[in-house]
């Protein structure tokens, strides 16, 4: 007997974007070792667990230490005394009610935006934005909903609403029918968003066409304006067509840490083969008893502190520093004349190209000449590949440091 191996693997692109850029960071650094490289392609929070955060996740430490407080296995759709504090502090100020079997905490939005497809049939057809967070992507090519790779780097079946600065990145609604609908808003990586109307649209569409929107929230703590949604049930109709992810991770530095959670609402519904209405909510809580074992102890009374009025100060301040580096980075780039979205409801600023340049000639501009690290777009699908992503992850000092450098450029 020989093993077989799930060959939808086999289709996966080998080679991995953040491999290639440490590769050329790498050699850059070796033949320039004086040269002082500063890394603005961090998809990854900087800032520590607040203080209040802390104290919480080191009380909770001691709990399990001792006979009369520890916990074993605890509930896997997560602790209520966390449920109970999402929902009253998330969703209630947008005027919006969920039970608290409506949510689910886990160990990250990752897991869950890459898990979620396992509840929904292989034949449906998945549309994805174009440029696109790969997790979404890549998880349907294991699950076998999508053909190979062709030279562009589309895959086959998958349906790509491409963003582009024609669109103003908001993506059309798709000419064929979908199925399954990922949207991340904020987006990961070009930073921009959808108002209230926009994101109508879309829910729209959903329930005319009984398709279901995955809806990744992980950066809506950075969400600044007025007219945009902080929760896709904002949008009347919205809990028929959408679960929605959020995350600990960016808002309050859980990246090393994990926990997120998944809202699946009670009147979102698909079909089996025979064209009768099932629940999600019941798969998606059969598919975490069965495989999951739930969030530490610790960690969820960590991310509950997170809801204090000290955890809630310390966030903001957390925000606000990475959201002056975005405004610095923004600004500074649009004075030498560069084209550049996001950053205003995100810390993502998304720059188009220089004419004539495509994302990893850029790249390699911003390395040998400035000495600043950013993320070619072209690692995100192939819409990305006229646009560079940076972050405002880093110290003020770097981000500022990072902008001189590439203000006395000329392009
Ligand atoms: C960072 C990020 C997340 C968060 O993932 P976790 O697993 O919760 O850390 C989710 N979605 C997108 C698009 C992200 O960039």
């Amino acid at each position: 007997m020989v093993v077989k191996i799930n060959e939808n693997y086999l289709l996966l692109k080998s080679s991995y974007i953040f491999a290639e850029i440490a590769q050329r960071v790498n050699k850059y650094q070796e033949e320039n070792p004086k040269a002082e490289i500063i890394r603005m392609g961090i998809g990854d929070v900087t800032k520590p667990l607040p203080p209040a955060v802390l104290e919480e996740f080191k009380n909770a430490v001691d709990e399990m230490g001792k006979p009369e407080t520890f916990r074993g296995y605890g509930p896997e759709q997560g602790y209520s005394f966390l449920i109970h504090k999402i929902i009253e502090n998330d969703y209630l100020p947008w005027g919006i009610e969920l039970s608290e079997d409506e949510v689910f905490v886990s160990d990250g939005a990752k897991c869950d935006t890459g898990n979620i497809q396992e509840i929904f049939g292989l034949d449906n057809v998945v549309a994805v934005t174009d440029p696109v967070y790969p997790v979404y992507v890549e998880t349907n090519v294991m699950a076998g909903r999508t053909g190979p790779i062709d030279s562009e780097g589309r895959y086959e079946r998958l349906v790509y609403l491409p963003c582009t600065a024609e669109n103003d990145f908001v993506p059309e609604l798709p000419t064929q029918p979908v199925d399954l609908i990922y949207l991340c808003l904020p987006n990961n990586p070009t930073g921009t968003t959808l108002n209230h109307e926009q994101m109508a649209k879309w829910v729209n569409y959903a329930r005319e066409n009984k398709s279901i929107i995955l809806f990744d929230a992980a950066y809506e703590a950075y969400i600044q304006e007025d007219d945009i949604p902080h929760s896709i049930y904002e949008i009347e109709g919205a809990r028929e067509v959408a679960i929605e992810f959020r995350s600990f991770s960016k808002n309050a530095g859980f990246t090393g840490t994990r926990c997120a959670y998944t809202v699946v609402p009670k009147e979102l519904k698909a079909h089996d083969n025979e064209g009768n209405l099932h629940l999600v909510n019941p798969l998606w809580n059969r598919r975490q008893t069965t495989k999951f074992n739930g969030v530490s102890y610790p960690i969820q009374r960590a991310a509950e502190a997170v809801y204090t009025p000290e955890g809630q100060s310390q966030i903001n301040e957390y925000i606000t520093y990475y959201m002056e580096n975005a405004r610095i980075i923004r600004e500074s780039l649009e004075k030498i004349g560069l084209n550049v979205y996001g950053g205003v409801n995100s810390p993502y600023i998304w720059i188009k190209t220089p004419e004539g340049m495509d994302s990893w000639d850029f790249f390699d501009l911003l390395l040998n000449k400035a000495h600043v690290v950013g993320t070619p777009g072209v690692g995100f699908g192939p819409s990305g590949e006229d646009y560079l992503r940076i972050t405002a992850f880093n110290t003020l000092e770097n981000t500022k440091k990072a902008m001189e450098r590439i203000s006395e450029l000329s392009f």
